[in-house]
Parts: structure tokens; sequence; C-alpha cells
């Protein structure tokens, strides 16, 4: 199955954790009465603390080759180390991930790309827990170079120190890059370990949606409250098929515009878009030289580059103006320390020469 070239969204739907034979196969059966195609289920658990479910382990895999020859879904589940890719690939599993935190340690995924190497298997490789998109990439290069090149990857959102409304913090800027510098490996994202709980699922889904992702995996449980692991973000089948039905899929390719004489007007708004770029860039460079020629004056009366009030006052400025005009404080932090750091780096220069 070609997540590249398959009508989106795909979607992968099952319990967080297999728990009972029962639970598995009722979850399953109802999926696949909704035209689920893909069957997902941990079987061994990465919990955060100890004392916690940690899966059911190997005899979870006896009930997912029932599901699969039951209902004809494809299965997935995760695996960790080298025992977990024998055990699988004996039981059948047609599709293997790695989770967010065996994704941050290159020697577990090296381990797990050698147990594999050469073999035709599909690989989803979730995003490592903390905000490196480096290991990402690397963690996809390690499959490469094994010779695996059914790779997918799913976005599941970075640990944070901070309290948010998301479990994960999505920083859907990584994703998005990850995408630019990656073109050929599908993206499927994960609303469930994002979001934490159940009510965030259908926004996040239409985001990832929005920005082009192939699918979403999404954790189903026949009975949420229930659940063993995971229990505040599951939702039921029938919570599930409404949630893809309220889901807008709208067309990737702006050939495939519903009205081609709207074709016109974008091409206009895209250069009004261009020239007020242009006029950033221009004035960014204005910036810069300006901040040399005080570096300059700094540098002659042995002044520190970096000044506390002066950075507070043009900050507190540009929110305040930011407000009027509708733009974020977010945004207008973002962008000025942007522009900021680099008017010190350019003053550092100077002050070198
Ligand atoms: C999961 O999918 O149940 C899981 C443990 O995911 P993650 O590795 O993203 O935490
Ligand atoms: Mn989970």
């Amino acid at each position: 199955m070609d997540f590249k070239n398959i009508k989106r969204p795909v979607i992968i739907a099952g319990p967080c954790s297999a728990e009972t034979e029962k639970q598995v196969m009722e979850t399953a059966v109802k999926l696949a009465a909704d035209g689920i195609k893909i069957f997902r289920a941990g079987i061994w658990k990465p919990r955060t603390r100890p004392g916690n479910f940690e899966g059911i382990g190997s005899k979870g895999l006896e009930w997912l080759k029932n599901v699969k020859e039951q209902t004809g879904m494809l299965t997935t589940t995760e695996v960790a180390n080298t025992k977990h890719v024998y055990e699988a690939l004996k039981a059948g599993i047609d599709i293997l991930w790695i989770g967010a935190r065996t994704s941050t340690n290159p020697f577990a995924v090296q381990e797990i790309a050698d147990a594999l190497k050469g073999m035709k298997i599909k690989i989803m490789i979730k995003n490592p827990v903390n905000a490196d998109i480096n290991l990402w990439i690397g963690a996809t290069e390690r499959f490469k170079k094994a010779g695996i090149s059914d790779i997918t990857v799913i976005h599941r959102g970075f640990s944070s120190y901070t309290q948010s409304i998301y479990r994960n913090d999505p920083m859907w800027q990584i994703p998005v890059e990850f995408r630019r510098r990656m073109k050929d490996i599908p993206m499927l994202c994960d609303p469930s370990h994002i979001a934490g709980r159940r009510d965030l699922l259908l926004r996040i889904s239409q985001k990832a949606m929005d920005l082009n992702y192939e699918g979403l995996m999404i954790e189903t449980h026949i009975n949420p409250k229930t659940a063993l692991s995971d229990a505040k973000q599951q939702i039921t089948p029938e919570e599930l098929k409404k949630l893809i039905n309220s889901l807008i899929i709208r067309h990737r390719n702006i050939k495939d515009m519903e009205n081609p004489e709207h074709l016109n007007t974008l091409e206009e708004l895209r250069t009004k878009i261009d020239e007020y770029d242009e006029i950033i860039f221009n004035y960014l460079h204005k910036r810069m030289e300006t901040a040399k020629d005080i570096g300059k004056l700094k540098k002659k009366n042995k002044i520190t580059v970096y000044q506390p009030d002066r950075w507070n006052q043009i900050l507190e400025h540009a929110v305040e103006k930011g407000k009027k005009l509708g733009l974020s404080t977010r945004f207008i932090n973002t962008f000025l320390e942007a522009v900021h750091q680099e008017s010190i780096n350019r003053q550092t220069e100077i002050f070198k020469k």
C-alpha cells in the first residue's frame, strides 16, 4: 500500500494497547465495517513511569493475526528492539512502527534497521520525543541504508516542560521542514498523542490535512473509558467515523481548483505577496546596515553589544503595535528575536575586526 499515491486520508486506527482478545476483535470488526484498512495495536508499551500497564506482550500478536484473518485489515504494531522485530514478523504483522522514545536513540534505531536488513517491509517512524529534526531524518536514513525503501513518518508531537493544552507540543514547523527536506517520504499525523484528549482530535486532524499530510493514525477503543493506557485520548469506532466524515479534504494541487477562474485572482494575490516580501527584505537589509553603524559606535565607545533596556523597549513597542495590526504576540516575538539576533551577530563581527 503506497501512502503517497493512495486517496487521502490514509487512516490507521485501533487501540493504544491490545488488552484482551475480545477488546481487540470487537474494535477491529467495527473498524473494518467502516472501511478502515489498517489496524494498529500496541503489544509492548513504553510507559513514561513504571507501574502502569506495559502491554500484553507476545500473546497479543496472536490476536492481531486473527484480526488480519477475520477482517482482511493490515496490522501494525510498535517494535523497540530485535526481539520485538522477530516476534512481530513471525506473527505476520504487516507494518512495523518505531515509537517516539525509540527514534531518539540511534543505537536502538540501528539495531532494528540491522534486524530488518534488506527485507521488504513497510516501516513507520514516529518523530523523536525531543524536538530534533535531524534525529528524525537520521532514523529514516538508517533504514534506507539497511535497504528498506518503504518508509513513512508519523508526527506525534514533542515533549515539553511547560503546560499547554496539548499532551505533546505539535511544533508544526518541524514536520513542515521535514517535508521540505524529505519530499518523497509520506507523513501521517497522530493527533491522539499530540492532543492527549478526545476533544482536540478533529481540530488537529483537520490541520494535518490542510498541511498536506497523507493520513492519520488515531487511537480507537471499543470502550475508551476502560482502556488500560491513554484512556483520555481514545475514541470509539463510531466517533472515529464521525471525525473522518467531518474532515474537509482539500485538493493538494492548485491545478485542481474547483473554480478555475480563481486561478487568475490567486496569481494576482501571489504577486502582491512577492512584492511585499521584496519590500520586507530591502528594509531588513537597511536595518542590518544601520545595526552595523551602531556596532561601530558601540565599539569606539567601549559599550557592550547587548543592551537589555533597548531590546525590551523594542519588543514592547512591537508587541503593542502588532496587537493593533492583528499580529500575534507569538509571531512578533519569534520574528523580532530572529532579527535582533542577526543584528547582534553583525555587531559582534564588527567587534572582532
Ligand atoms: C503509541 O502509538 O501508542 C505510542 C506509544 O506512541 P508514541 O511512541 O508516539 O508515544
Ligand atoms: Mn498510546
